[in-house]
């Protein structure tokens, strides 16, 4: 058991906190969205939680956490939702909320702090220039930069600038390593998908450049259409339509809308799908042209409804906020993440909904996917046991849907359900004992792993919190 009482020592100047209640409080996300996670993860805690002020508290940190073989467990906005920043063997959770200053900004980039709150960072470069970042998850709220880059994938303006995933979103980033004496890495390039979507496991994001996409005051629109298809076939061709600029489409399947969507539910029919929108200003004429054309009715509009007050932002009701919103009303929910592949994305999400109707409401974001647009699939699920679970994800799966299962806490499973060798090689550089949020990265834990065997993996480490 490390000494926690010296290391408190010798972390003196640093905050440092080691009250259990609180620290436990730090120890938690939003893992509960799952069912399976929830039962595997209720119990984990960490030791202490430091929060840094500055890259040269972050060093200080890691150096006396390695001197100690004490694990080290990022931690943005904790609103990861796979237990990505739950640290399973204890230890460390290194807050990375003080660090929420923006350093430069320039025509086309940003260079900030990881733990500034993204809605923080927007604000600021739409007052300094009228810029904001190209694309935010829908947590831009509660949730940092460096939490979005070490944990999500895309999320609102997706629909025009893709993902993390793709080379050119993601500028710059400054690494300090875990090591006896940590080292300060710059990536760019390729190299940057070392530490992009690595929960953390290979280095802490000290420094951050994304690049920026001119501001607007994005229109919220709401399109309600009475069979969900309908609402998907609008939202295909919208998202095809060259000359009007959107940043967000998001076709949601009745009864979602009316029964969870409960500060908007005034203006929805029981019973209506609905399109969730965000259209720029001097796109409306030809956006409300192009819904008439489509017979789309437009039953919500933010720039003329009498008062926005206590109406939330429409991306608040799409990406993993729609979930959000049902489980309030209805903990019996959960959801999945699935991908339709195009062009014939529309014919799969069709073979869905009639294979199984209300027991997976529908819900889809249309993105930007290697040049194509195609959508991904947030659908909740009526949730009755784990066997029917894994058997709703086969039949995705048997249909040509992968799913990217949000009921995995490692970075494989949830994934491509295979060892990211660049990211593992990584590791071994800049992690050599395996100190950096254990347990995540199941190439690491156990390079014997067969992803094929169809066993879940479990962490050793968990067993003894379960
Ligand atoms: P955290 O949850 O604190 O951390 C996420 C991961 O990053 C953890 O593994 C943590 O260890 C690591 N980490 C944090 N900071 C650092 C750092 N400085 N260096 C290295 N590693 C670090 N995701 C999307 O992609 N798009 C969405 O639209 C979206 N919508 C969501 C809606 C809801 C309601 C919820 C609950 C989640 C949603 N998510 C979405 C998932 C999550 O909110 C995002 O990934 C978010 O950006 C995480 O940011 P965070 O600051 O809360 O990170």
């Amino acid at each position: 058991m490390p000494d926690y009482q010296t290391i408190k020592k010798e972390l003196e100047g640093i905050a440092v906190e080691d009250n259990p209640a609180l620290v436990r409080q730090k120890s938690r996300d939003f893992y509960w969205y799952s069912p399976i996670l929830k039962a595997q993860l209720d119990n984990v805690t960490a030791d202490l939680v430091v929060t840094p002020k500055n890259e040269e508290e972050v060093i200080r940190t890691l150096k006396v956490a390695f001197a100690h073989g004490v694990p080290v467990t990022p931690r943005g906005g904790g609103t990861g939702n796979y237990g990505q920043a739950m640290p399973l063997s204890g230890g460390i959770v290194l807050n990375l909320a003080a660090m929420n200053k923006i350093k430069e900004i320039h025509p086309g980039r940003v260079i900030c702090e990881p733990g500034i709150i993204i809605a923080q960072l927007d604000k600021q470069t739409k007052a300094h220039s009228g810029q904001e970042l190209r694309f935010h998850p829908s947590t831009a709220q509660m949730a940092t930069v460096g939490g979005f880059i070490a944990g999500g994938s895309g999320g609102v303006g997706s629909i025009t600038w893709g993902g993390l995933r793709d080379l050119g979103n993601i500028l710059r980033l400054r690494v300090v390593t875990m090591e006896a004496e940590p080292r300060v890495l710059d990536l760019t390039g390729w190299d940057l998908q070392k530490v992009s979507h690595a929960y953390g496991t290979n280095g802490i994001i000290t420094e951050i450049e994304m690049p920026l996409a001119p501001a607007y005051d994005w229109v919220d629109v709401l399109v309600g259409y009475d069979d969900f298809m309908a609402a998907v076939r609008f939202s295909d061709a919208l998202a095809k339509c060259n000359g009007i600029l959107v940043k967000e489409i998001a076709p949601i399947a009745a009864p979602i809308p009316h029964d969870y969507f409960t500060r908007h539910k005034p203006y929805i029919r029981k019973g209506q799908s609905v399109v969730v929108l965000m259209i720029a200003p001097h796109s409306m004429d030809a956006f409300l042209a192009f819904a008439a054309a489509h017979k789309g009715e437009v039953v919500f509009r933010s720039d003329t409804v009498e008062s926005m007050k206590g109406i939330p932002h429409a991306y608040e009701l799409a990406w993993n906020h729609t979930t959000l919103r049902a489980l309030k009303v209805d903990p019996n929910f959960t959801y999945l993440q699935v991908q339709y592949p195009g062009p014939d994305h529309v014919a799969k999400v069709a073979k869905m909904v009639e294979i199984f109707g209300d027991e997976v409401p529908g819900h889809l974001e249309f993105i930007r996917f290697d040049g194509q647009i195609q959508c991904s699939g947030l659908p909740l699920v009526r949730y009755t046991s784990e066997e029917r679970l894994e058997e709703i994800i086969r039949i995705h799966q048997d249909h040509g849907c992968p799913i990217f299962n949000p009921h995995r806490y490692t970075l494989e499973e949830g994934g491509m359900k295979r060892t990211d060798k660049v990211q593992l090689a990584f590791k071994h550089e800049t992690d050599p004992r395996g100190l950096l949020n254990p347990g995540k990265m199941i190439a690491w834990e156990n390079p014997d792993f067969d992803f094929d065997a169809g066993k879940n993996y479990l962490f050793p480490g968990l067993a003894s919190v379960m």
